[in-house]
């Protein structure tokens, strides 16, 4: 059956990797009807001229609701999520709300809203598929078992660049340094948070809306090669694992096709490839924003949904010089004791809350940590 795309957050890392999957598949089983970048570039432009049927459309110039707009075609069946942070959250409700299938790559958004998100998954019948790497290869292991067969899930970590830093060497971490990951090219929010590990604090959230299961019961370990993907513990004490090249191509794929598999030509591993593979308990001590993450969730209500915000506002400000890698995490956490938790919630409080802790940390970092 074909299928017609919208790609939010096309021009990205996840979004440009998504149409060479879509390339790969060929036009006779993929339509790209719609492409939204957060703004005009020469990418943006290139890329609508190569999909001449596909409506483009920039964030900056067009507006926030063009995300709602390309969701809202009826022509669309499937949104891909690649647009970075809670600004996808509207977009993804919309798709949920039509029923779509939603390959998402913004784990933001199953952060900030996952109870919301996956309440509306279920009443309005929409597919939600992780097209992040972990959550795809828990995905793929899960498959033809039922909930009450998982024992825990493990979450792989590469370890980020910071791996075998002492915490010393880390306080004094540049950005070069934190952009600098050992496996993954990404976006530089997605690397930063992979350097103070927060990534991994999001991704366990991640899991827990996606397989309805409590932080307690998701376990990270780190494996520096990214070969596995990550593993699932069963009931008998079985553990399911998913291999790879560290290729986001396959978990697109996967995301855009199931249950269909096609070879596109993705490059493979052959066993004799892969090697020694280490797994290393994680020092929770070294990358505190685990345990922040734990806290949030076994909290709950908002208060994920203000650690998420917190955190885009600290990576941005560490980005543009304002604060340093190792007072990130303070910053997050004292955000969480500061804006009021909101429960019940809908989409409102948690723009509320999102707001609130987003304006939070820009008064800190230019009432303590700024420059001027
Ligand atoms: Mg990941």
């Amino acid at each position: 059956m074909r299928q017609n795309v919208a790609i939010l957050g096309s021009t990205g890392s996840i979004g440009t990797q998504t149409l060479d999957v879509i390339d790969r598949i060929g036009s006779s089983h993929i339509d790209v009807l719609h492409l939204v970048a957060n703004h005009r570039s020469p990418r943006l432009d290139e890329q609508a001229k190569r999909y001449s049927g596909a409506t483009s459309a920039a964030v900056m110039v067009d507006g926030p609701k063009c995300l709602i707009d390309a969701v809202m075609d009826p022509r669309v069946d499937t949104v891909v999520v690649a647009v970075s942070g809670a600004a996808a959250l509207e977009a993804t409700i919309a798709a949920c709300v039509r029923g779509l299938r939603v390959c998402i790559a913004t784990k933001e958004v199953l952060v900030a809203a996952g109870a919301l998100v996956m309440q509306l998954a279920r009443d309005h019948g929409a597919a939600l598929l992780p097209i992040d790497s972990e959550h795809s290869a828990l995905f793929q292991a899960i498959q033809g078992y039922g909930p009450d067969t998982i024992d825990r899930m493990h979450l792989t970590a590469s370890g980020g660049p910071f791996r075998t830093w002492s915490a010393d060497q880390i306080q004094n971490a540049t950005i070069a340094d934190a952009l600098n990951h050992p496996t993954w090219k990404m976006g530089g929010k997605i690397t930063i948070d992979s350097a103070s590990m927060m990534n991994k604090g999001l991704e366990i959230i991640e899991a827990c809306w996606l397989y309805g299961l409590p932080e307690s019961r998701i376990d990270v370990v780190v494996h520096p090669q990214s070969i596995v993907h990550s593993l699932v513990e069963f009931t008998d004490g079985s553990l399911l694992a998913q291999m790879g090249y560290p290729d986001m191509r396959l978990p697109i794929q996967i995301a855009l096709l199931h249950p269909t598999k096609l070879d596109t030509g993705i490059p493979r591993l052959h066993p004799t490839q892969m090697g020694t593979l280490e797994f290393h308990a994680v020092d929770t001590a070294k990358f505190p924003a685990l345990e922040l993450a734990r806290e949030a969730i076994r909290t709950g209500g908002t208060v994920p949904a203000v650690m998420n915000a917190a955190n885009e506002a600290v990576v941005a400000g560490f980005l543009a010089g304002k604060c340093t890698f190792a007072q990130m995490h303070g910053i997050v956490a004292a955000a969480m004791d500061a804006v009021q938790p909101l429960d019940p919630m809908s989409l409102t409080d948690i723009l509320d809350v999102d707001a609130q802790a987003r304006a939070y940390v820009t008064s800190c970092l230019e009432n303590h940590f700024g420059a001027s």
